[in-house]
């Protein structure tokens, strides 16, 4: 019998991919996962914008297709098609100079329109890939929102269109794309059709909204999220949607590529070890007290956090936690950018503690990694956390991670059992510093009376498993059933 599957075309649309141009999560996971994808069953292909900061090494390889025109409301705008076969995968990208050749790629006086453009040029373009037709059409964040709404308001005609299936993947849900609902006639073409309804949100016109409604299928990025965005608290007013979306809606872990972040090969690291050689992980700890200035000794903890310093990152639980975790026998860390006033506060406890804190106040990747491989905890009491990766990173370094039960932190995590021992890390449930602390206390009582446990842990936390592969796992079972192949 010839059990050879069918093959799944699908396109993945995203507004950035790692390595042509990434500002956030969202690059990562559009540059990573068709890599753990593609295979002789699956055609994974991405398309892109041809954005200003694309490095010339790519541009300048890049195939030209054509161009053809997108029709936006009263306009018709150029779109060339651009195509770069780049590690196993092929790339499309879009061009139009007005839209995508600006000085920054987010953030313009006129981002519903160059989204909008993006997001309807996906399918004109469809119909110039030499016959690639998607099973699966997987879109984005808002950027993309709209092509599933384009997709069956306008271009059901299309000969083949009609059995593209969408899915629509949040990775973040503070941006959904909201804006006058002038766009609507104006730019998007739609006032007038059912679509209209669809996607006014009070008197604005919402993007996310448009996806969340005409989407085969939502997906985001860890089962938790999935059922917190389904909820007042976590939902940005989306959570009535979401809930009424709940049998279409799935959450999928992200991963950390396996081969960047390995302490036996990383190259940004001095003394590489795996679970047999975690004295070497110590070498790397005293070396880094050193050059920080701070008692070279292995046998104080060694606490980070890094992080963008922003609100959801829970870091008001960390700032009124600081006076007492000064008092315990640790050495903190913070390695971030982000709000002045974490800025000023981190500065201001690390001038306070010489010796027992330092706030390294900027963006350095190298260090990070440096400091993944020292520590012996991470700090990660986020308020909300879609996915999050400082912690799977952390487990992989035996960096235990000390986190907030929620999102992918709860889905990654596996809290210490005082009585088994088990466990890859230390958790606690509210967003309450009291319990921040707690846990911290407990995780500082395993270290200095019960060293083994921790020992233990940390060869738990470097077992897990949380590449890409049982990511792309999931992806490729989900595409499947949507193909219905
Ligand atoms: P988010 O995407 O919300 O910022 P994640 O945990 O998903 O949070 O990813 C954060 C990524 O950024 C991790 O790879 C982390 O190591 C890295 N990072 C955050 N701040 C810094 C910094 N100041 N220097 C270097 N890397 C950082």
């Amino acid at each position: 019998m010839n059990t050879k599957k069918e093959k799944v075309n699908i396109l993945l649309a995203a507004f950035e991919a790692d390595p042509f141009f990434k500002s956030g999560g969202l690059g990562d996971v559009a540059g990573t996962l068709p890599r753990y994808v593609v295979s002789d069953n699956y055609d994974i292909r991405v398309i892109l914008p041809k954005l200003k900061q694309i490095p010339d090494k790519y541009t300048s390889k890049m195939k030209y297709l054509g161009n053809f025109t997108v029709p936006l409301g009263w306009r018709n705008q150029y779109c060339g098609l651009f195509e770069l076969k780049f590690a196993g995968i092929i790339y499309y990208f879009l061009d139009n100079e007005f839209y995508f050749h600006r000085d920054k790629a987010y953030g313009e006086f006129d981002d519903g329109e160059r989204i909008a453009f993006f997001s309807k040029a996906i399918l004109e373009a469809i119909m110039h890939m030499d016959g690639f037709i998607p099973d699966v059409l997987h879109c984005n964040d808002w950027h993309t929102a709209l092509t599933p709404v384009f997709l069956r308001e306008q271009y059901m005609q299309v000969p083949g269109y009609s059995n593209i299936r969408t899915i629509f993947t949040v990775h973040n849900l503070k941006f959904q794309g909201m804006f006058s609902d002038e766009l609507i006639g104006n730019v998007l073409g739609l006032s007038g059709t059912p679509a209209e309804d669809q996607l006014k949100c009070g008197d604005a016109v919402n993007f996310m909204q448009g996806a969340i409604k005409y989407s085969d299928m939502l997906t985001t990025v860890s089962p938790s999220y999935a059922n917190e965005i389904c909820t007042e608290y976590y939902g940005e007013g989306m959570e009535e949607l979401f809930q009424q979306r709940r049998d279409n809606l799935v959450g999928i872990l992200n991963g950390i590529d396996y081969k960047l972040y390995d302490p036996m090969y990383d190259k940004c690291i001095k003394y590489h070890y795996s679970e047999k050689t975690l004295a070497n992980k110590q070498k790397n700890k005293l070396q880094l007290q050193e050059e920080l200035g701070l008692p070279v000794n292995a046998d104080i903890p060694l606490y980070i956090i890094i992080s963008r310093l922003t609100e959801q990152k829970g870091l008001d639980l960390v700032d009124y936690i600081m006076p007492q975790l000064m008092e315990r026998e640790l050495q903190f860390v913070v390695l971030g950018v982000g709000d002045e006033k974490y800025e000023n506060s981190f500065k201001y406890h690390a001038s306070k503690n010489p010796g027992k804190m330092v706030a390294l106040l900027k963006f350095d990747a190298a260090l990070s990694n440096r400091l993944y491989a020292s520590a012996d905890a991470i700090l990660v009491p986020s308020r909300f956390e879609p996915c999050g990766l400082t912690q799977m990173m952390a487990m992989r370094y035996a960096n235990l991670p000390i986190v907030r039960e929620t999102g992918g932190l709860r889905d990654s995590v596996a809290p210490y059992n005082e009585f088994t021992g088990e466990g890859t890390g230390f958790s606690f449930a509210n967003y309450n510093a009291h319990e921040l602390l707690s846990c911290i206390d407990l995780s500082l009582s395993v270290w200095y009376d019960n060293h083994k446990a921790w020992v233990r842990m940390q060869r738990h936390a470097m077992r897990k498993d949380y590449s890409w592969h049982s990511s792309a796992k999931a992806y490729r079972k989900l595409y499947r059933k949507l193909a219905g192949k």
